[in-house]
């Protein structure tokens, strides 16, 4: 596969994209700043073993994009941007590569804020720490948001909430089944929630033992991985892996809703309008997920103010964000568009207008 940056299809006006490299760690990373028109680019950085630098492209640009829109959409002074390491997380990590990144991280100034993604951890984001300030998702100090996996959760669960309020006109989620894919950081703690709230819960996870303990205390039905997406139930919640929406499982999927923490939950746009013309509900994954985000967003402010991690500001944003995705639900039913194209076009024109109001400044500086 040969491929540039500029024609590559997943290039969207990004404002810099940065690669990498430290001949002594051996460190190769990407760093995509797709807009700081709203603030400084905030957003993860994953390892991964990509077989090519090509694809590791692809994935930062695509990622970056995203986390543009995630952050406009939960309305947060933040830009978007993503970086990715290529690199094997199980038997690459030192903690010279996590410094040697902090050192790249750092010759950007700010514009772009590293935090924890698939494949590095906090203690990994802790050592990229001692040389930068412009990394977020600590556990230590008054500024430290800590695990964003809870307050995303919680998005998750009022969000099905706000769901099982359209579709069944009931505030709770009596009587509902939810088929929950993934029980990990997000969906272990959604488990509880939906299981308090109600909900009769089919769930499944490739890691047996946890599946085991999770399901005997939400009183859940387990089934095999690939058996969720036949299970009859009223809500899909895929909290796990992205593109579970696609071609080859949506005539499996009998859910009238889809409801979950994973990010890029569809394979493709196209995905997203059959599911509008079947009637089903698809909640924006990056409207609904955007709590955790919101959580790293409380850092920044604290270190920029000198302040702390604020748990009231967090959750002023995060029902605001609520309230958002009810706006899109409402837009979708009312001018007969699929969801994900509402809450894009939402994203976008705050970030037009964030570019807008940049280049009138400019013009008369
Ligand atoms: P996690 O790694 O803790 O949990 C994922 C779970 O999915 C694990 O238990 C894993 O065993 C399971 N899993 C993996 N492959 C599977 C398969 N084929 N079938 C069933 N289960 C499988 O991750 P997490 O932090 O809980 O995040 C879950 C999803 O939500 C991810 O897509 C992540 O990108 C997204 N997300 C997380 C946060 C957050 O705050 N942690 C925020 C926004 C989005």
């Amino acid at each position: 596969m040969s491929m540039t940056l500029f024609d590559s299809p997943s290039f969207a006006n990004h404002e810099g994209v940065h690669a990498v490299f430290d001949e002594k760690t051996g460190l190769r990373a990407i760093i995509a700043v797709h807009s700081t028109a709203r603030g400084p680019a905030v957003g993860g950085t994953r390892m991964w073993n990509y077989a090519s630098s090509a694809e590791a492209l692809e994935d930062v640009l695509r990622l970056s994009k995203g986390m543009s829109y995630k952050n406009a959409v939960a309305d947060l002074e933040m830009g978007g941007g993503k970086s990715v390491i290529i690199g094997d997380s199980r038997t690459q990590k030192t903690p010279e590569l996590f410094a040697a990144f902090g050192r790249a991280v750092s010759t950007l100034g700010g514009i772009y804020y590293a935090a924890e993604d698939v494949g590095v951890s906090v203690a990994d984001i802790a050592e990229a720490r001692k040389v930068t300030p412009y990394v977020l998702g600590l556990s230590d100090g008054p500024e430290a948001s800590g695990d964003p996996s809870p307050v995303t959760a919680e998005g998750v669960f009022r969000s099905t909430l706000t769901v099982a309020r359209r579709l069944w006109k009931q505030d709770d989620l009596t009587g509902l089944t939810i088929a929950l894919q993934g029980i990990g950081h997000v969906g272990g703690y959604l488990a509880d929630k939906l299981h308090a709230a109600g909900a009769k819960l089919v769930m499944t996870d490739v890691n047996t033992a946890l599946l085991a303990e999770v399901a005997a205390r939400t009183n859940a039905e387990i089934v095999a991985p690939d058996a969720i997406y036949d299970v009859k139930a009223d809500i899909y919640a895929p909290c796990a892996l992205g593109a579970t929406l696609n071609p080859q499982t949506l005539d499996r999927i009998s859910a009238k809703a889809v409801v979950g923490a994973a990010n890029n939950q569809l394979a493709t746009p196209e995905v997203g309008r059959i599911l509008f013309e079947r009637g089903v509900l698809y909640a924006p994954d990056y409207v609904v997920n955007g709590g955790g985000i919101i959580n790293v967003a409380s850092e920044l402010n604290a270190r920029n103010t000198g302040g702390a991690y604020d748990a009231a500001w967090v959750e002023g944003k995060l029902s605001r964000l609520m309230e958002t995705l009810d706006e899109v639900l409402e837009r979708s039913a009312s001018e007969g568009r699929p969801t994900h194209e509402i809450a894009d076009a939402i994203a976008e024109a705050r970030i037009n207008a964030a570019r807008a109001e940049k280049a009138e400044q400019l013009k008369a500086a």
